[in-house]
């Protein structure tokens, strides 16, 4: 069996291993014997001496005895004494079951003479070997060194391989299945919708959970194959000594099974199921990288299913368009924080009072920079994800609100969220909400969801139970990008919603063909259903004119500003508490 980078079990060590089997002088032997031995071997540091039945009765010490040489009376007639004139007659006798760190404590403790006279090991109480302080700190320095290694290679929760090692595991798996001709299998393992149990048992059940996911898995691959975590719920398997590509498909099946099975924590049971994605050397991939990749696109497209398994396959990859981000990266940018909210104010269109900001989620990957909202969007719709990043808007915003709220620079705004037709699917929204005005202090009626319209006429009945459980809790909601689909004006009559946006398509059209013609009608429209109407996407005072001419209640867009980053936006408000932006009127 081949196991990559093995380490070895540092707490156990004895004493037996740290002994220097130097020969020792038993007691009447002259000195000579032990002045030979020390010229003879310059690293020599000191001698067991011993009685006729090897017991240990002193200890000479290289520099003692040598100094005692020394002495103003002639040294022919000293090295024919014995050598038990010259030893240190209560030598430190330890047994070789004694730990390595046992034995440091009493040498530090109790007097540090000992480290530098040596000590005596011994096996039944006869001489074993010898050993100095220098050995011994050079030993608990290579420890300290394997324990640093540990620790910066493995997971403290789970105790896994991390990322780090995890690759270079699979680096070996893979020079080694290149001389035999094997397959090895990579396996990405994302756990479905973790957070969520987070979330509702709390980060202690989270990382039980976490820690139960690891021993399944391990305990479910051979000892040869790498388990690794790499990130929050995410965790890989190196399958080595493949016989046959699909023996991965069998193992996959067999992870997720075993990953379903209720998990009993701390008086909780616990279920959860797992995506997994597949990529097998050389079949898929023959490169480390690309076989990553190809893992990481398998897993993308099973996360849409969740309880899955996705084996690679070129067409995958079609979907997957290069140059795109990864599931994996919007995953660890969701993760890691690197997603942020701005602001973009909306004014009522006659005063140019503010009225509220619309929160928008921005991605600045460390490497690409900032990264398409729309993109970042559709990707953690499909890949689960979007209840996340619903969840850093609203605790980012809603903590922002309050902190202006509270520094007095801004009074009763309305803060729009947009929030996804899969929202309005899975039942996460309305707890989270409740959880984030609960931490934040937030006031529900200055919180208006934006949906889309599409979603608004498609969602079913579980929606329209959420909207209106929304709107009992004094949530707003309004109808994003309004004019580009298809609404049933009996369906919107019905929808407990309190405003529409103008879709920017129809504010551009005043601009460009002059006709703001629907533009005008979808502000009629709505009116007559007793809603207020927000134009976007105002970019010049001619529209702006001509939606305020047509009763539009408020507007949005480049004109007024840009979506702000935070301090941004809080220098905006400092400005325009001052100088309201009805300077225009
Ligand atoms: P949206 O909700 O209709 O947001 C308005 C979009 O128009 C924003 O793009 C905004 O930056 C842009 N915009 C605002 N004023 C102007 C203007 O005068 N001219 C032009 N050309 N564009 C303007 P952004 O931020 O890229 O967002 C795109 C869409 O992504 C949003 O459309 C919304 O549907 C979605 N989105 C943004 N943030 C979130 C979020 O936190 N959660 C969800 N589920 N969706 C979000
Ligand atoms: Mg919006
Ligand atoms: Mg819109």
């Amino acid at each position: 069996m081949h196991t990559p980078l093995t380490e070895h079990d540092p707490a156990r060590e004895t004493l037996g291993t740290l002994a220097a089997p130097v020969p020792p002088l038993t007691e009447t032997i002259p000195a000579l014997s032990a002045y030979e031995a020390f010229s003879a071997n310059a690293s020599l540091y000191a001698i067991a001496v011993v009685d006729t039945v090897r017991r240990p009765v002193g200890i000479l010490n290289r520099f003692k005895f040598l100094e005692q040489l020394s002495r103003p009376y002639g040294r022919e007639l000293a090295l024919r004494q014995a050598v038990s004139s010259f030893m240190d007659a209560s030598p430190l006798v330890v047994d070789e079951e004694l730990s390595l760190d046992e034995l440091s404590t009493m040498l530090v403790g109790d007097d540090s003479r000992y480290i530098f006279d040596g000590f005596i090991v011994t096996h039944d109480g006869g001489y074993l070997g010898i050993g100095t302080g220098y050995s011994l700190i050079r030993r608990l320095t290579e420890r300290k060194h394997a324990a640093l290694f540990h620790m910066a290679h493995h997971d403290s929760l789970t105790g896994l391989p991390n990322r780090q090692l995890f690759s270079a595991q699979l680096t070996e798996s893979l020079a080694h299945a290149q001389q035999h001709g094997q397959h090895v299998g990579v396996l990405y393992v994302d756990l479905d919708r973790f957070k969520a149990v987070n979330d509702s048992y709390g980060h202690l059940v989270g990382d039980l959970l976490l820690q139960s996911v690891a021993m399944r898995l391990r305990g479910a691959v051979r000892a040869g194959d790498a388990v690794a975590r790499l990130s929050g719920d995410e965790f890989a398997v190196v399958l080595n000594q493949l016989n046959a590509e699909e023996h991965a498909d069998t193992v996959a099946a067999h992870l997720l099974s075993v990953i379903r099975q209720p998990h009993s924590l701390d008086g909780h049971e616990a279920h959860i199921s797992c995506s997994i994605g597949i990529a097998v050397y050389p079949g898929d991939a023959t490169s480390q990288g690309a076989l990553l990749r190809a893992a990481d696109a398998a897993v993308y497209h099973a996360k849409r299913f969740r309880n899955t398994f996705q084996r690679y396959s070129r067409d995958l990859l079609q979907g997957h368009a290069v140059g795109l981000q990864s599931y994996g990266s919007v995953k660890r940018a969701v993760e890691e924080g690197h997603l942020s909210v701005y602001y973009q104010p909306q004014v009522d269109t006659r005063t140019g009072a503010l009225y509220g900001v619309e929160a928008l989620v921005r991605w600045t990957d460390r490497e690409r920079g900032l990264q398409s909202t729309p993109e970042l969007i559709r990707l953690a719709e499909d890949s689960g994800l979007i209840s996340e990043v619903t969840n850093l808007v609203l605790e980012q915003a809603m903590t922002q609100v309050v902190a202006w709220t509270t520094q007095g620079l801004i009074k009763d705004l309305t803060l729009a969220v947009n929030i996804s037709s899969v929202e309005l699917r899975d039942g996460h929204l309305v707890p989270m909400i409740e959880r984030h005005i609960a931490a934040t202090g937030f006031i529900p009626g200055h919180l208006e969801l934006e949906i889309t319209e599409s979603t608004a006429m498609l969602s079913g009945r579980t929606a329209g139970a959420l909207l209106t459980a929304l709107t009992s809790m004094g949530i707003h909601l309004s109808i994003d990008d309004f004019g580009t689909g298809y609404s049933s004006l009996s369906r919107l009559r019905r929808l407990p919603v309190h405003a529409v946006k103008i879709d920017r398509t129809f504010v551009e059209d005043i601009e460009h063909r002059q006709s703001g013609a629907l533009a005008q009608a979808i502000i009629l429209m709505a009116h007559s259903l007793g809603l207020s109407v927000t134009g976007e996407g105002v970019e010049t005072e001619r529209q702006w004119d001509f939606l305020e001419a047509n009763g539009c209640d408020r507007v949005q867009g480049y004109l007024i500003s840009r979506p702000l980053p935070a301090h941004e936006m809080t220098a905006f408000l400092n400005t325009s508490t001052f100088t309201p932006l009805s300077h225009r009127r």
